[in-house]
């Protein structure tokens, strides 16, 4: 049969939250596989955005990993059979098991990959007798999740696009940057909006596409307030104060749904708004109209990206994001609500699963014994009743209480901060295992590496930004000796612990049906229910449609209200001084993908910015005589990198501003590994920074160096 008889075949992109559908028709071959749009896709309706289009690129890349690998005595990878590699992992964490016990093991869940691949592994890790188990959403939203589910109930967007999209009147996105890292839920449902009348106040220290794509500079209806790196919560202490003062509060929104006013209050009654304008460098007018358009819009919803919730205050961050919802009565109908944009096409559905160290499935805590018993009675052992090490913490104690690591599909020595110091600690392990599709840079490190399937080779489901959880399907034959995940991991369970330990698993399916049965928000979600539409969690009970947005009538903490909370001002870790003058700041861009591993094989992907680069304002560049296109070193207390100069008023005075999608020059050498105290999020938004100049020897000079 032709390609072109073949039908297409339905699935979810691989590459960000917002799990547009596509369609796919399988080729013969590896590499002919064609995209195609899907016209009636749920979350999309046939619209895709260039990295969406591009995805099917990676599939047939020659650089994919084709057979297992096992570092030899002598520090060189050899290929291994699946035998071979198999008797090498389970002998290895037999052994770390005896002689270290069970917590000296870390293992990484990713949210690349399926639902039921990490239910398995953190099943996985907890039969092991470890809750050391966590996934990357530690770098994006932990702090985002820890407030949304103590103040509100759950740790998940509040709204869904579609109805932010037809019923907001005013957008405030803080911290996000939607136009990149989200682009069809910014073009078809938010742009929308605002052609519809929406206004949009954007908090960012970089004026970035969602600034372009919304004219924000041009109108007087939007506005972006161009704060200080790490001075959010004196920025949103204005708004509060202001809303307090002109009685814009929804007194009965507050007095029967909420609790702790008076805390706000407190906090907010010696609170110097001058003083605070001048924190964050930006008027105090400026402010005060942002926040009077917020409390008297309508409805009116919260953007909250990473530019909040990677910062040692990420919590407190949220916190006050909620604050301002909660006073304004913006919660609990369409339109409003508190919503970080997840990154990753399953970060949400990674989080669900249990893949943390603190939580089972369905964010049940670990240290509450009447949920470990319930999931204890569907799974046959005994869990570990402690709360585990955060992934970051795994990596900071690599090679000293952490003895072993078994990553899925993740790159810590690209993505975590202070990569250095993670590639040395990595260095000192007694054994890694990764699996993934390509040679990464951490998968370097590793004693076996098993090459996984793509997201074009196998299905299971995924759980995209506002909890629509979706089927993804295989569009391609397996490659090689390549095995999916999920194999992967029933053939590790079963040969650890034995024939009748819960891990003898042969299809997705299967998994799912005992996935649903602990944890609550997926109970009424089977396969066929799901069908192409999928379906919004919490859904309890088969023929449940699922609630798009949350709240309506009580908040899902202990005693149904929404938690108010004052928080105070906290400077960044590290602030600039003599010798690191300058705040580094770092972001995503649209073509590219966290640390790069598809994104930057891709052709299509990687023609815009093939190298990373630094966004300077003119003010500074003038002092450090930098022009256009100069090669400059950033340096800061942890490494440097050398990219090329972009002198653009984007970005602040004072502010420096780069990505970490590059291996050569990654920022994440340089961020600071300073963690938010209570939901572990490093500070990746606010490091001190210095630039130094490289300047090219002419001609001349290199004649006269050599003499
Ligand atoms: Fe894929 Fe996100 Fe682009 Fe949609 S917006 S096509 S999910 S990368």
């Amino acid at each position: 049969m032709s390609n072109d008889q073949q039908n297409p075949i339905k699935t979810i992109c691989p590459y960000c939250g917002v799990g547009c559908g596509i369609q796919v028709r399988p080729g013969e071959e590896p590499g002919d596989m064609r995209f195609m749009p899907w016209g009636d896709a749920p979350v999309n309706e046939g619209r895709i955005c260039i990295k969406g289009g591009a995805a099917t690129e990676v599939v047939d890349h020659e650089d994919r990993l084709t057979e297992p690998l096992i570092r030899d005595d002598d520090g060189e990878f050899r290929e291994a059979t699946w035998e071979d590699a198999f008797e090498r992992i389970v002998d290895e964490l037999e052994r770390i098991r005896e002689e270290h016990g069970p917590d000296a093991m870390g293992f990484y869940g990713s949210s690349k990959v399926m639902n039921e691949e990490n239910y398995l592994l953190q099943k996985l890790a907890r039969r092991y007798g470890t809750n050391n188990v966590d996934n990357c959403t530690r770098m994006c939203h932990a702090s985002t999740v820890w407030a949304l589910r103590r103040s509100l109930g759950a740790g998940a967007m509040t709204n869904s696009m579609r109805d932010l999209g037809d019923e907001a009147d005013l957008f405030w996105i803080h911290g996000a940057n939607p136009a990149e890292q989200h682009p069809i839920a910014n073009s078809q449902y938010f742009r929308q909006a605002v052609l519809d009348g929406a206004t949009v106040i954007q908090v960012d220290p970089h004026a970035n596409k969602t600034t372009e794509s919304f004219e924000i500079e041009d109108t007087d209806r939007h506005m972006h307030l161009q704060v200080e790196p790490g001075t959010d919560i004196p920025l949103l202490n204005i708004v509060l104060k202001t809303v307090l003062e002109n009685d814009w509060v929804d007194e009965e929104f507050v007095d029967e749904r909420t609790r702790g006013v008076e805390d706000l209050e407190a906090t907010l009654e010696d609170f110097d708004k001058e003083e605070a304008a001048a924190t964050c460098k930006v008027p105090l007018e400026d402010i005060e109209t942002a926040a009077e358009k917020y409390a008297t819009a309508g409805n009116a919803a919260i953007f909250t990206g990473m530019g909040m919730s990677q910062h040692t205050c990420g919590v407190d961050n949220v916190q006050n994001e909620i604050n301002l919802a909660l006073i304004t009565g913006n919660l609990g109908r369409p339109g409003t609500g508190v919503n970080p944009l997840r990154g990753q096409n399953n970060v949400q559905g990674t989080c669900d699963v249990g893949a943390m160290p603190n939580v089972l499935p369905g964010y049940q805590n670990v240290d509450d014994d009447d949920a470990r018993e319930s999931v204890e009675a569907v799974w046959g052992f005994e869990i570990p009743p402690e709360p585990g090490l955060t992934n970051v913490e795994i990596s900071m104690a690599a090679g000293d209480s952490i003895h072993g690591l078994y990553i899925m599909g993740e790159n810590p020595v690209m993505s975590e901060p202070d990569a250095n110091e993670v590639a040395e600690r990595l260095e000192r392990l007694e054994f890694m295992v990764v699996q993934d599709i390509f040679m990464t840079e951490t998968a370097k490190f590793a004693d076996v590496i098993l090459p996984a399937t793509s997201w074009a080779e196998r299905g299971g489901t995924v759980t995209n930004t506002d909890r629509r959880v979706q089927r993804m399907r295989p569009v391609e034959k397996v490659h090689d000796d390549t095995r999916h995940d999920l194999d992967i991991l029933a053939e590790v369970g079963t040969r650890l612990f034995g024939d009748d330990a819960g891990f003898d698993f042969s299809d997705p399916e299967a998994v799912f049906e005992e996935l649903r049965q602990v944890c609550p928000s997926y109970h009424g979600m089977t396969y066929d229910l799901l069908g192409e539409e999928g379906i919004h969690w919490p859904c309890y009970e088969p023929g449940d449609e699922g609630d798009p947005y949350l709240y309506e009538e009580e908040f899902t903490t202990e005693d149904g209200l929404g938690y108010i909370e004052g928080v105070r001002h906290q400077p960044p870790a590290e602030v600039p001084d003599e010798e690191y003058p300058l705040v580094l700041t770092t972001a995503r861009l649209i073509e590219h993908y966290n640390t790069g591993t598809m994104s930057r094989r891709s052709p299509t992907l990687n023609r815009q910015h093939p190298e990373n680069f630094v966004d300077i304002h003119p003010a500074d560049a003038d002092r450090y005589g930098i022009e256009d296109d100069d090669e400059v070193t950033i340096r800061s207390r942890r490494g440097e990198i050398t990219l090329t100069a972009q002198v653009t008023d984007d970005i602040k005075e004072g502010v420096v501003w780069t990505t970490p999608h590059f291996a050569a020059a990654s920022a994440n050498r340089l961020t600071n590994e300073a963690l938010d105290e209570r939901a572990k999020i490093p500070e990746y938004k606010a490091a001190a920074a210095e630039i130094d100049v490289r300047i090219e020897p002419t001609d001349a000079g290199a004649e006269a160096d050599d003499d």
